[in-house]
């Protein structure tokens, strides 16, 4: 009998690369998610389009033991989604009912144990006021003051999980994560996250011109290509005790400028930044990993250029995919 796994999310980014790896693992998989993954199909045995928000959706969903299940459903977006204000009430109470809801059907089907998406939003905002010094080590978390309401309901929902390992003796695991990119991530729209959309701006931009930057650029943050934080996952799955929450991200850290730096050099560009006033989230980010490397005995890889040349080389190709398709519309003669 195969192992089974039941992703939640799993027409998202991560989601979707997360049932991938399942199945190359040798599960049996169901996924769900409001749509299917946009850029590739997805690599579940069932898929079911559903709104995970309703408890009988999710009562269809699970709706028997399997070996582990995955939440990666979440209402979010980069910085232009969750960090404006204008999304909070509808992010803190979509993603909330997900959560309780899947925990409360894992529990009635006895399922022992389920991977919870959090994120380095948890952080408290005055632990990243400097640039060059956040502390995002776990325990730091609280007191707690994250800078979005979208960080406050992870903040809940870290809890919750962990709620039920102590009440009904599960075995639930939350990782952090810290910008995760790669490809098949959305790159385009208003919910794509800042690697994604620096690519985009820069594939767009003819050699010598100007790209539009958020803020001054100053700001740090550190990235994380999706094959390593779907590795630091399995292996938080995989451990006997360890239950989190746990950083998964690389502590590399840059700022904005030097990725959009970095990016320009892959292309073979040379573009002049222009700053303009934009959401830009906390001053300063990088995940701390002393938690992750001493309970998973694994150091989250470094090398940013390489997940970087495969992003850009994946979202110059969507790109190019889509003015071939408008030229052929543009001169097609409909009559
Ligand atoms: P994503 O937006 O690509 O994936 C989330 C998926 O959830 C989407 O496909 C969406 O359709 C689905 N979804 C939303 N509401 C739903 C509902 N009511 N019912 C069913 N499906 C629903 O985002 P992602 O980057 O793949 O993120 C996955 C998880 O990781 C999320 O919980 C996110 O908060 C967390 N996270 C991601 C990052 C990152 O850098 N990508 C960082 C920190 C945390």
């Amino acid at each position: 009998m195969s192992k089974t796994a039941i992703v939640i999310g799993a027409g998202g980014f991560i989601g979707s690369h997360i049932a991938k790896r399942l199945k190359h693992d040798g599960y049996w998989v169901r996924g769900v998610d409001l749509k299917q993954p946009e850029f590739e199909p997805s690599a579940c045995d069932e898929f079911f389009i559903g709104d995970c928000r309703n408890p009988q959706v999710v009562n269809f969903i699970i709706d028997q033991k399997v070996d582990r299940v995955f939440q990666l459903a979440a209402d979010m977006g980069g910085a232009g989604y969750i960090n404006t204000g204008e999304h909070d009430a509808d992010v803190m109470n979509n993603s909330a009912k997900i959560n309780l809801n899947v925990l409360d059907a894992c529990r009635q089907q006895g399922i022992e144990q389920a991977f919870f998406s959090s994120s380095a939003c948890v952080y408290n905002e005055h632990n990243q006021m400097d640039r060059e010094n956040p502390d995002c080590r776990e325990e730091t978390a609280y007191p707690a003051f994250p800078d979005s309401e979208y960080g406050w309901e992870k903040l809940f929902s870290e809890r919750l999980y962990m709620a039920y390992n102590k009440q009904y003796g599960m075995r639930n695991r939350v990782a952090r994560f810290h910008n995760i990119f790669g490809e098949f991530g959305t790159w385009t729209g208003g919910k794509e996250k800042a690697p994604a959309a620096i690519c985009r701006k820069v594939a767009m931009a003819k050699d010598g011109d100007t790209i539009e930057i958020w803020g001054d650029g100053l700001q740090t943050r550190s990235f994380l290509h999706i094959s390593d934080c779907v590795e630091g996952v399995m292996r938080l799955m995989a451990h006997e005790t360890f239950h989190g929450p746990v950083n998964i991200g690389s502590d590399y850290m840059i700022s904005i400028n030097e990725l959009v730096d970095i990016v320009s050099m892959i292309a073979g560009k040379t573009l002049v930044k222009r700053h303009i006033p934009g959401p830009q989230g906390v001053r300063g980010r990088n995940s701390n990993n002393e938690v992750v490397e001493r309970e998973l005995d694994w150091k989250p890889p470094q090398d940013l250029v390489k997940g970087l040349t495969a992003t850009y080389t994946w979202i110059n190709q969507q790109i190019e995919r889509q003015n071939e398709a408008s030229n052929i519309i543009r001169n097609t003669n409909f009559r």
